[in-house]
């Protein structure tokens, strides 16, 4: 579904991308683990057209997207839950979902979307013209997903989304992802709980330094005596 082949990346004369190739198979779970620094938010952002590549092609159901704005490769299907969640705290939960649907491919259906977020997410449904800037964290992050699904989506990409959430919301967290990836849909996944996202994924790589420097299934990475010692602690 989405193929990215030998991506550079650079910040002026910094390189956050060196050669970077990574394959996402339709209705798949594909994790992504690096150290701080290691290119992860940069890659999310360069498949997402907010960045631009120096050199490299993404392929999205077979048409090179790099280079294209946002907005045009969101409206192919390509949605991102940015790090930080990123959502409008004086509009309503509500008005944030409806943000989502702006796109032209989410227009139709748009009604039947939102009642699917909000069964998704009843938190939502029960505080829907509360402003969402008074939402705890893990609400905040349930919106940020909900806005997400509102532009229906093919694939969605998650940056950090446990970041600074209560274990019990982390567990949540994790239960809709999975709700998620049951339902047919296709994530890149970048987290933190390095564990919990290769239990997830049926594809991982590990970047350092800008560039892949190990590639399996996420049983087999979760096997790897490199990716034991540097990312689960063992
Ligand atoms: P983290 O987990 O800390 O978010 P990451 O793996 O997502 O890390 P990136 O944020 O992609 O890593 O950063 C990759 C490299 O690019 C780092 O060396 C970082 O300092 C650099 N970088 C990121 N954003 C910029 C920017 N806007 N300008 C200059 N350098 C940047």
């Amino acid at each position: 579904m989405l193929t990215v082949s030998d991506l550079d990346l650079f910040y002026g004369d910094a390189q956050a991308l060196d050669g970077v190739s990574i394959a996402v198979a339709e209705g798949t779970t594909t994790a992504i683990v690096g150290a701080n620094g290691a290119g992860k938010t940069s890659l999310i952002r360069t498949i997402s057209g907010i960045l631009k590549p120096a050199r490299g092609t993404i392929r999205f159901r077979g048409k090179d997207i790099a280079g294209l704005p946002s907005h045009v490769v969101c409206d192919l299907g390509i949605g991102q839950v940015a790090e930080g969640r990123q959502i409008f705290p004086t509009l309503s939960i509500r008005e944030n979902l409806e943000m989502g649907a702006v796109i032209p491919r989410a227009r139709a259906g748009a009604k039947d979307t939102f009642e699917r977020v909000l069964t998704l997410f009843p938190r939502l449904q029960e505080r829907l013209e509360q402003a969402a800037g008074t939402l705890s964290g893990g609400e905040q992050q349930m919106l940020a997903i909900g806005r997400c699904l509102m532009g229906k989506p093919d694939l969605i990409m998650f940056d950090e989304p446990s970041l600074g959430l209560s274990p019990t919301m982390v567990q949540e967290l994790f239960r809709t992802i999975r709700a998620l990836a049951a339902e047919g849909m296709t994530i890149i996944l970048v987290e933190q709980n390095v564990a919990a996202s290769l239990k997830l994924a049926q594809r991982a790589y590990v970047l350092e330094n800008g560039r892949v420097v190990l590639a399996g299934t996420g049983e087999e990475l979760l096997a790897d005596p490199a990716v034991k010692q540097a990312y689960l602690g063992l």
